[in-house]
């Protein structure tokens, strides 16, 4: 049985090839489907006309009905434009065109009466409309579809080759008509019923031609439903499948690793590692595959989990792999390990880029005989050359470096597919990581270690410096340390580095050898340099340390009070927060001065008044969210949406997304494998998105 909305586009009456293939080249719409399927991104309501008079220069798009009283060609050359004066009976306005100005010219007929729809701006204290859209009350009537206009993102080249928002309406418009009684449903009548949603030819018709707005709320209820829906029934589909399929090794023993390690620790746990290492406990021994995902603010004590994870591991005889994402990470789980494993009997290795071939050797014939228990590394570890000779455990520190494609790499290296621990510091709101991280199972340590202060944030900006100066010398004169971070913008290293650079050097200025020492860290030294003005800093041999973000996640100098972040607007909000985690690790009180431009958007202003109101991780991930969007939010991927959502929204619609997920859950309760009859339009429907989704980046989820 064919689906109409499988077609092709170029059949569509109107398009043929030629538009085919521009739709195809600038929309990604091949078939019917994709077409139906691009939704408005706003509406205009245009049953009402305003009367000039009552129009403000704020006002949002506005339309009115008013006659062309004068036309008037000014300027010349590129500041060339047409300026058309429309009246009604309350005033009159400026019409103004700069593009397409002849054809307009020609078009726009003196004395006749038009609707007239656009922006209104301010303009020397006269309100205008720039490039409006004009049609004649009878065009308006004969392309007015309903009242509600949704509005579609077209773009320029489209535009230019007569594939206008009008044009593009009209397509939709063209295929509702004809086909809309035949595109099938795509839920089953009983949930539709159930969760009172309109069949989906309704909410299709509805999502683009709205008779009004309890119209449209009906049809975008059912469309994001049925979005988030699916969603969440194949990622607990999967997670099913895994649990009932995927053998995990069993750890029965909690033995002597596990107990000497423990009694090594100075301090007490707090109640969540507790509770997070027996929820790990539990899955180790379940004789099920661990897929855990770890959440937890910074400095909340993750590696501690890992590392007593990995001593069940090694009770059972088997071998645990850390990977962290930088190099300088790497090293440090790996020097802060020892404090916990003397005299243990415990082997542990470093593996990254920068082993040379006669030490990485003798790391590889550790591995392969089973003598080294734990292999701290960065990515290096999962090229093909290393082999395990008894992979248990992997923990996958600041999971978003990782793709799922290194995590399936590694899953090659056991016999049994080993227990898989990803840890993260940057919280994520519960909405997205149900959606993100929908199919693993998810611990969360949200107790920080007793004796922490909440790290006092300001906001100070450049030309303040000087008094910045004076207090980071009081603090160093105590023996305390600083972190300056610039940014760091992969599109422009070159240029971060400059702004680095000019910094050290004022730093340098500032705090003169040798009475100070300042370290320096960035993307473009040699690794030795780096390690070696890390360490330096580490062991509280600088000051100073200036360094681009690189040192964002993980870094542990406990001897720190102050984070100091240049041109802090340019960082987003989880990014700010993991470099404010640095410091506070100590029992003194410590600092994050915020560095910005003296002029900011209302956005940035936004986050840096949040991040010195509050220190809490999930509340900034929620705000972050919320402000831009959960495309953009740290935990996914900078720009685009991991996952291809078209018309739910995670920050706005984590109602129906829960509301979602309970249904889905209940559905695969009743009828598991959805082999019933009613149900067998949602494994069709499941297996037509995972052919849609296949080509998703992953690695991007970041
Ligand atoms: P993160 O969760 O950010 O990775 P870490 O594991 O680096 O945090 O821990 C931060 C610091 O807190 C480390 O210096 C660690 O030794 C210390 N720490 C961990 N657990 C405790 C605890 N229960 N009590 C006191 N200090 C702890
Ligand atoms: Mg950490």
């Amino acid at each position: 049985m064919s689906n109409i909305l499988d077609t092709e586009i170029q059949y569509l009456p109107g398009v043929g090839p030629k538009r085919a293939e521009l739709l195809g080249k600038e929309l990604s719409i091949f078939t019917f489907r994709d077409l139906v399927y691009t939704f408005p991104f706003r509406y205009i309501d245009r049953s009402r006309v305003y009367s000039i008079s009552e129009i403000e220069p704020t006002s949002a798009y506005v339309q009115i009905r008013g006659k062309v009283i004068n036309k008037a060609m000014v300027g010349s050359g590129r500041g060339k434009r047409l300026i058309i004066s429309v009246r009604d009976s309350t005033g009159s306005v400026e019409l103004i065109f700069f593009k397409g100005i002849k054809w307009v010219n020609e078009k726009i007929k003196p004395n006749a009466e038009y609707i007239i729809f656009g922006r209104p701006s301010d303009f020397n204290g006269t309100i205008n409309f720039v490039h409006p859209e004009m049609e004649t009350v009878t065009e308006a009537a004969n392309t007015m579809y309903s009242s509600m206009i949704g509005v579609y993102s077209s773009n320029e080249k489209l535009k230019s080759s007569g594939i206008g928002i009008k044009t593009f309406t009209k397509f939709i418009y063209t295929f509702l008509s004809k086909y809309a009684d035949v595109i099938p449903e795509t839920l089953p009548e009983y949930i539709l019923l159930q969760n009172h949603l309109c069949t989906l030819n309704i909410a299709l018709k509805n999502i683009h031609f709205p008779k009004d707005i309890r119209a449209l709320e009906e049809a975008q209820k059912r469309l994001k439903f049925e979005e988030l829906f699916y969603l969440q029934l194949s990622l607990l589909k999967n997670k099913n499948v895994r649990e009932n399929n995927t053998v995990g090794n069993v750890f029965h023993v909690v033995g002597d690793y596990f107990n000497k390690c423990y009694h090594n620790i100075p301090y007490e746990l707090t109640g969540a590692q507790k509770r997070v290492i027996k929820e790990i406990r539990r899955d180790m021994k379940s004789g099920r595959q661990m897929n855990r995902l770890l959440q937890g603010d910074v400095g909340s004590g993750k590696t501690l989990v890992a590392i007593l994870s990995a001593m069940i591991a090694a009770d059972n005889g088997f071998q645990t792999c850390i990977m962290a994402p930088t190099e300088v990470l790497a090293n440090q789980h790996y020097q802060g390990v020892f404090k916990f494993i003397k005299n243990t009997g415990i082997k542990v290795a470093l593996l990254t880029g920068s082993v040379k071939t006669k030490q990485r050797r003798i790391i590889d014939e550790g591995l392969r005989d089973g003598s080294i228990h734990i292999l701290f590394g960065t990515h290096a570890v999962i090229e093909d050359k290393v082999v395990f000779k008894n992979l248990g455990f992997v923990v996958i520190d600041e999971q978003h470096r990782f793709g799922v494609n290194q995590r399936a790499k590694l899953r090659l290296k056991a016999n049994v597919v080993p227990h898989v621990l990803v840890m993260t510091a940057t919280p994520i709101p519960r909405t997205l990581s149900m959606t993100v991280y929908g199919d693993l199972d998810v611990s969360i340590l949200d107790e920080l270690p007793p004796g922490r202060k909440p790290v006092q944030t300001i906001h100070t900006t450049d030309n303040q410096r000087k008094s910045m100066f004076a207090f980071l010398k009081k603090e160093i004169d105590q023996g305390r340390q600083v972190f300056i971070v610039y940014p760091l913008i992969k599109e422009s290293e070159t240029m971060d580095y400059k702004n680095l650079q000019e910094g050290y050097e004022e730093i340098i200025k500032q705090f003169p050898a040798p009475k100070y020492v300042t370290a320096v860290v960035h993307g473009q030294q040699k690794s030795e340099d780096k390690d070696y003005d890390m360490k330096l800093f580490a062991e509280g041999k600088a000051n100073i340390l200036v360094a681009t973000s690189v040192i964002e996640v993980g870094v542990d100098v406990p001897n720190a009070s102050v984070m100091v972040i240049e041109s802090a607007e340019r960082f987003g909000l989880s990014q700010l927060h993991q470099l404010r985690g640095r410091v506070g690790r100590g029992a003194d009180k410590a600092y994050c001065i915020l560095v910005t431009g003296y002029k900011m958007s209302k956005e940035s202003r936004q986050r840096i008044e949040l991040m010195c109101q509050t220190s809490d991780g999930f509340q900034i991930a929620e705000a972050d969210m919320r402000m831009r969007g959960p495309g953009n939010i740290d935990g996914t991927q900078q720009s685009g949406l991991a996952i291809p959502l078209k018309i739910a929204n995670l920050a706005r619609d984590s109602q129906i997304l829960l509301y979602s997920r309970d249904i889905a859950e209940k559905v695969l309760e009743a009828d598991p494998f959805l082999s019933s009859p009613q149900n067998r339009i949602l494994n069709i429907q499941l297996s037509i998105l995972s052919d849609d989704t296949e080509d998703i980046d992953y690695s991007k989820i970041s």
